[in-house]
């Protein structure tokens, strides 16, 4: 194989190894800042179930305080029978009075219904409270562990990183940024094989002629079709483990 090309090669096995470790750290933070938003979800939950109290409370003040004004008009308006003379005056008194304390029984049962709701809430609020709790001490524990992991990750990284600057040294600087480039824009592969013709990148065939030159590994060849340097190893270490 062309020399350039075998340098290329065991850049690309180290820088390989580096996705690997970056992954193995992206996994690490993402767990966590999964937790993160399931925690702040919870958080907004036990805010929007403390509005929801607050204004069934209000609202209960205020059925409470029209139910005194009823009670206090009924209570007057008793008063009131004392001096009324008429048959049709106390008729029409009492009927008022019968209103106002019908209107009030009104008020009671909302009033009822909201305590009873504003009870649930309230459970339902502190079983929250209780699960964000342990939920937050979990994930101080897990944050510990996962800067931790990130540390003993990255020390590790750093080896290959050195590797890596030591083995990028070799290539010239020309094909290095060729290199770099087409890693990035060909998901990590710049430097691929040619098996049975065909480009191990993007599976299209080589032309033939090209295929032919690059079997004698005198020049680096583009693939046509992916623009990856091809490179051509011949499968004899198969066929020998095969035969064993
Ligand atoms: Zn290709």
């Amino acid at each position: 194989m062309n020399e350039l090309l075998i340098q290329l090669v065991t850049l690309q096995a180290i820088d390989l190894e580096i996705d690997q470790i970056d992954n193995a750290i992206k996994s690490e933070q993402s767990g966590l800042d999964e937790r993160m938003s399931a925690l702040a979800k919870r958080e907004a939950l036990i805010n929007e179930l403390k509005e929801k109290i607050a204004s069934q409370q209000k609202e209960s003040r205020t059925l409470e305080a029209e139910m005194a004004d009823k009670m206090d008009h009924v209570r007057e308006r008793q008063s009131k029978m004392m001096q009324v003379q008429t048959g049709r005056e106390q008729t029409a008194l009492l009927k008022e009075i019968e209103d106002a304390k019908k209107s009030a029984k009104e008020n009671e049962e909302k009033i009822l219904v909201i305590i009873e709701s504003v009870e649930k809430l309230t459970a339902q609020m502190e079983e929250e409270k209780n699960l964000l709790k342990g939920e937050k001490q979990l994930i101080t524990e897990e944050t510990d562990k996962v800067r931790a992991n990130i540390e003993a990750i990255n020390k590790s990284k750093k080896k290959k990183d050195a590797k890596r600057s030591e083995q990028a040294g070799l290539i010239k600087k020309s094909l290095l940024r060729k290199y770099d480039t087409l890693r990035q824009h060909r998901n990590g592969l710049a430097v691929i094989n040619v098996v049975d013709g065909v480009c191990q990148g993007c599976f299209m065939a080589v032309p033939p002629q090209r295929f032919n030159m690059l079997l004698k590994g005198e020049d680096i060849f583009a693939c046509p079709t992916c623009q990856r340097l091809n490179y051509y190893v011949p499968p004899v270490l198969e066929e020998n483990l095969e035969e064993k």
